[in-house]
């Protein structure tokens, strides 16, 4: 099966940041990639803008490593490579100040898509909105697109919004949630929305409880100032998440259209229950054979922000009266392990008697380290002697079932970025979403900070503390196995 690539129309993209982390590590690969899938066109432009000084030249002998580095596979043929690098330019620009601006308003071509990327620290997002309208450069149809974090809180985050809107229309901003780019996170749309075997049990009738686990193994490494200022709780909970959990928990969306299912989605975020001191677990990693402490990494013995975080929440609605969702994200821990795992009620009745056993079935979502679906089905055990009741998964690992279209699955940059050209908001975060969002994740945050909470230590290389085990535990479940 050959999925099939549509060409997007002939745009400009600037890439603010364009010499950064991000831009070299996702950006730029993301744009080659699509480029060799013949989804770019080759008129379309790409200008790296960024405060360092080079030229067009350098800007291309900079992204040839970062290909190199971060796509080397699709690397092996130099031509398509440089064929690539032709349709880069740089400008060297100040987002404070005057340089470069005229040289990129004439490098803009009013005729096409014009896409300006943000890919710089959110303080200059004010900066660059205002100087891209008072050099003339963005018109009215011109798309921008903002990087996380979007705030640390709901006042940052409506200055942030307000600061762009004094210049776009909410049609014109797409806020990246790269999570939504993620394929297997559209297929659980695709999953409850295109069968009728899973909408009709999705509820608290038929659901015992979801899990929702994005697990790190690394460290906060050199992020540690950044990520200090931050936790897991604004750096994962509010953004990632929270578009996990309203993808799982919305109602279905007339149609598959931005406004219809952030509507949806917005409806999920209102709906949430504060949560209880008792229903958050928040921990920070000990020292271990292979790395530093948390505290050691930040350099602030007496920090206690966290870097694990697990959470007992409800969706007080019709649908999920009384079903809770457990999420927990942490750095350092067992294993790196995306996944969303919906764990069904067991039959009301068991015909086979105690000994036969009996089970639930448990559908889960993985999103990393590869991406697929598994459902849980209890079956008979094979051979003579009564009639004893097992589980097999019904595994719908994407590379295996896909073939070559499966193991091609575009990173979730791609996909996004071809969405902004296309003109295509579905998944991209609205502003009112991102406030709703922060204004239930202030109250705990302020809550744990008046309660002067501690995180709890935790062992590198395990599934974090203790007490987000009980967290589960005293409810009569537990959490799945973080395993690779
Ligand atoms: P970075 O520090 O590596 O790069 C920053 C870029 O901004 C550089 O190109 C620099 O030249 C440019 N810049 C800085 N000040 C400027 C100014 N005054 N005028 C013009 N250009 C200026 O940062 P990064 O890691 O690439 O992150 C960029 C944005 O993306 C940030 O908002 C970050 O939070 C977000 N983000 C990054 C990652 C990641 O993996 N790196 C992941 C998610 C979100």
């Amino acid at each position: 099966m050959v999925a099939r690539v549509i060409p997007v129309e002939d745009f400009d993209l600037v890439i603010f940041g364009g010499t950064g982390d991000l831009a070299r590590r996702k950006i730029l690969p993301g744009l080659f990639h699509r480029y060799l899938a013949g989804q770019i066109p080759p008129e379309a432009r790409i200008v790296g803008a960024a405060r360092s000084e080079m030229d067009a030249e350098g800007y291309r002998a900079f992204t040839r490593e970062a290909l190199q580095e971060f796509a080397p596979n699709s690397c092996k043929d130099g031509g398509q490579v440089e064929a690539f690098l032709a349709m880069l330019s740089y400008v060297a620009i100040d987002a404070r100040g005057d340089g470069g601006w005229k040289e990129l308003a004439g490098l803009m071509r009013p005729d096409v898509v014009q896409a300006f990327y943000f890919s710089v620290a959110p303080a200059l997002f004010g900066d660059l909105a205002e100087r891209l309208h008072g050099h003339g450069i963005a018109t009215e149809a011109s798309r921008i697109v903002v990087e996380k974090p979007f705030g640390r809180d709901l006042e940052s985050a409506r200055q942030l919004n307000r600061g762009l809107a004094e210049y776009f229309t909410e049609e014109q901003i797409y806020r990246i949630d790269h999570y939504l780019g993620k394929e297997t996170v559209q297929n659980l749309m695709a999953v409850r929305f295109g069968n009728v075997l899973f909408e009709p049990l999705w509820n608290a009738q038929f659901v015992d409880h979801i899990q929702v686990t994005v697990a790190e193994t690394v460290g906060v490494g050199g992020r540690g100032e950044y990520y200090d200022k931050s936790g897991a709780m604004r750096d994962m909970v509010q953004n990632h998440l929270m578009q996990l959990l309203c993808l799982i928990a919305m109602e279905p969306p007339s149609k598959f259209d931005p406004d219809a299912v952030r509507d949806e989605k917005l409806k999920v975020i209102r709906a949430l229950d504060p949560v209880a001191p008792e229903d958050i677990v928040r921990g920070q990693y000990r020292a271990g054979e292979d790395g530093p402490s948390y505290l050691e990494e930040v350099g602030d013995p007496r920090s206690t922000t966290e870097s694990f975080i697990a959470l007992k929440v409800h969706v007080a609605n019709w649908r999920w009266n009384g079903t809770p969702f457990y999420l927990r994200t942490g750095k350092r821990l067992r294993a790196r392990m995306s996944e969303i795992v919906v764990v069904f009620k067991e039959p009301p009745h068991s015909i086979f008697g105690d000994d036969a056993g009996r089970s639930a079935n448990i559908l889960t979502i993985r999103l990393q380290p590869d991406e697929g679906m598994t459902l849980q089905v209890t079956i008979k055990e094979p051979g003579p002697g009564g009639m004893r009741l097992i589980d097999v998964p019904l595994d719908m690992s994407f590379a295996e079932a896909l073939g070559e279209s499966g193991n091609q699955m575009p990173d979730a940059y791609e996909r996004l970025i071809m969405d902004v050209v296309r003109g295509n908001q579905t998944l991209f975060m609205r502003g009112d979403e991102v406030e709703a969002a922060w204004a239930w994740t202030d109250p705990l945050i302020a809550g744990w900070e008046a309660r002067r909470d501690k995180p709890q230590a935790y062992h590198p290389g395990t599934n974090g503390p203790e007490d987000s085990l009980m967290l589960l535990h005293r409810d009569g479940r537990r959490w799945r196995d973080l395993e690779a």
